[in-house]
């Protein structure tokens, strides 16, 4: 008997909370109706999307086709 599919869902199920956690958390719950990640914004016709995740520089943010992650592209904003 394999369990693959079972924890297949049982991962995704995961990443779901853990996105809506992370959302919720930075103080943004309307970042959970983003697509979630770059093929899906991009099947949606969508330039941001929200993966849950941190970028390598620590923010929890949307990223978005050429700007990357939100939060490094409001700190390179912000130093000029
Ligand atoms: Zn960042």
């Amino acid at each position: 008997m394999k369990h693959t599919k079972f924890l297949d869902w049982d991962h995704y199920a995961k990443l779901a909370v853990d996105r809506s956690n992370a959302a919720t958390q930075a103080g943004h719950p309307e970042w959970i109706d983003l697509p979630s990640s770059r093929p899906e914004a991009e099947q949606q016709s969508k330039k941001a999307y929200f993966t849950g995740h941190e970028c390598k520089h620590g923010h929890i943010a949307p990223r978005g086709g050429n700007k990357g992650c939100a939060g490094c592209y409001a700190e390179r904003y912000h130093a000029i």
